[in-house]
């Protein structure tokens, strides 16, 4: 499958001609013109490299950066003007792999891209083979989610999930048989300073019955009534404190 890449960048011509030749090279691109889409593009999609501008309109590619950091560490490349010493350090710092000075050569981006990927290849399986190889997963249900492999499985088959779902639903596996408010969990999902209704939750959650119960057939998710949800596993006997929990309990 092709690596998909996330170009951010308002310069039109810059973006266009990297596009190119990112797709040249067998590469999916998609672009973003200012820093608030290509944010929520990140949010939205799974991407293999995002390449960051940092003087961006809406958003500047800094706090782009941390705010991505915040739910994603998929890789990140900053592009960034010649000599602006600081915003290089500012993106390390902030969490980007790499960076690149503009006007950059495109055999140079090209190299600094397959950098990135074969070092995050490699820590990936070295992770894998000296110190996890016994991760246990997350299950429950007949579901499972594989945190080293960023997989989650049911009856054999792989859902796709975002982001947000995908940290969703680690979170309410990580506390099963706790019930969360949907206060806590918006701020385990998206972080404390996130500005936004916490009927966000519900969306993802809606989200993730459709995608896993209605497809399953099962019952993942249970909503306890003016409380928040809780993944229950009847399997398990150890219920740990259920506050409020089994009372009021709806689809
Ligand atoms: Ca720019």
């Amino acid at each position: 499958m092709n690596k998909k890449i996330l170009l951010i960048e308002d310069e039109e011509k810059i973006a266009r001609f990297t596009e190119l030749e990112l797709k040249h090279e067998g590469y999916e691109v998609a672009k973003a013109f200012n820093g608030r889409d290509g944010l929520a593009m990140a949010e939205t999609e799974e991407f293999d490299l995002v390449l960051l501008d940092i003087m961006l309109p809406e958003l500047n590619g800094l706090e782009v950066l941390r705010r991505i950091r915040k739910f994603s560490d998929m890789p990140v490349i900053m592009l960034t003007a010649r000599d602006a010493v600081m915003d290089k350090v500012s993106g390390l710092d902030a969490g980007a792999d790499d960076y690149i000075t503009k006007p950059f050569a495109i055999e140079e981006l090209l190299a600094r891209i397959r950098v990135v990927f074969k070092k995050r290849g490699a820590d990936r399986s070295d992770f894998g083979h000296a110190f996890n190889k016994d991760t246990p997963k997350l299950s429950a249900k007949g579901v499972t989610l594989d945190e080293e492999r960023h997989e989650v499985m049911c009856q054999g088959e792989e859902i796709e999930l975002t982001h947000r779902e995908y940290e969703l639903l680690k979170t309410l596996l990580q506390n099963k048989n706790i019930v969360l408010d949907r206060e806590k969990l918006l701020n385990m999902v998206c972080g404390y300073d996130y500005i936004g209704e916490t009927n966000i939750i519900d969306v993802y959650v809606r989200y993730l019955r459709t995608k896993i119960d209605d497809r399953f057939g099962i019952k993942l998710i249970s909503t306890i009534r003016g409380v928040g949800y809780a993944i229950k596993d009847e399997n398990r006997q150890e219920k740990k404190s259920a506050e409020g929990g089994s009372k009021n309990e709806t689809e």
